[in-house]
């Protein structure tokens, strides 16, 4: 079994569910005592969101570099960036490093594209829905990703920061949730990213209408096949 390098803690609310669901698929896949190997890096979301706030990119790209650069000295194999918003700065993390990095949004494209399906809504963060680091890829790979009306994207980047981020979960921020992923089937959407790796606290295929794309939980699948091959 190969080890991953998880780079988390961006949320750490969605860090436990990387562990969590890596720990679910390895014992559905191999059964008895078996748990994913794993290395954990679990950053200060404080620090790190004050860098987004300020605009200082390429600070938090050096620090990401640094950890990536930490989790390949430690034994991993293969490297899982736990947020989607953070892949901006992908390239910048990944210099001079040797290990592959298995990115969230090819993940989520390979998943969408398997299913037979091409007009993704996307639900994020600010960063990751109106910036082309992330729709550019949906797109290079084949997708028409739509996106939520402007007060509708302000609205899924508070929730995200004001609360999932904090691991709060509260029933009138799901309902609005529904509201805008049903605005944007309404759209033209044929199947829905959670393309924040803590919107599926408030979202999955029980509340949605139409094939939901759970990024934390595409991006733990693709990570165990590559662990497991
Ligand atoms: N976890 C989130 C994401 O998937 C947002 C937090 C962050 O900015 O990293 O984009």
């Amino acid at each position: 079994m190969k080890t991953i390098g998880i780079l988390g803690g961006m949320s750490a609310a969605s860090t436990q569910l990387y562990y969590a669901e890596l720990c679910r698929l390895t014992r559905e896949r191999l059964g008895g005592l078996h748990s994913p190997q794993l290395l954990i890096r679990s950053l200060d979301f404080a620090e790190i969101e004050a860098l987004q706030a300020r605009g200082e990119w390429s600070r938090a790209g050096e620090i990401l570099n640094n950890e990536a650069k930490a989790l390949e000295r430690g034994g991993a194999d293969v490297l899982i960036l736990a947020t989607n918003t953070m892949h901006k700065l992908g390239e910048q993390m990944m210099s001079g490093v040797g290990i592959p990095l298995l990115h969230i949004a090819d993940a989520t494209a390979q998943a969408i594209r398997d299913a037979g399906l091409e007009r993704p809504g996307l639900m994020a963060t600010a960063f990751t829905m109106e910036q082309e680091f992330y729709t550019g890829r949906l797109r290079d790979a084949g997708l028409e990703p739509i996106l939520p009306n402007e007060s509708d994207r302000a609205e899924t980047h508070r929730i995200i920061y004001e609360e999932l981020c904090k691991g709060i979960s509260l029933p009138s921020s799901e309902a609005q949730y529904v509201l805008i992923a049903s605005r944007l089937r309404e759209a033209g959407a044929d199947c829905m990213i959670l393309g924040c790796t803590e919107v599926g606290m408030l979202l999955n295929q029980s509340n949605v209408s139409v094939p939901v794309f759970d990024t934390t939980l595409v991006h733990c699948a693709a990570a165990i096949e590559i662990a497991l091959k």
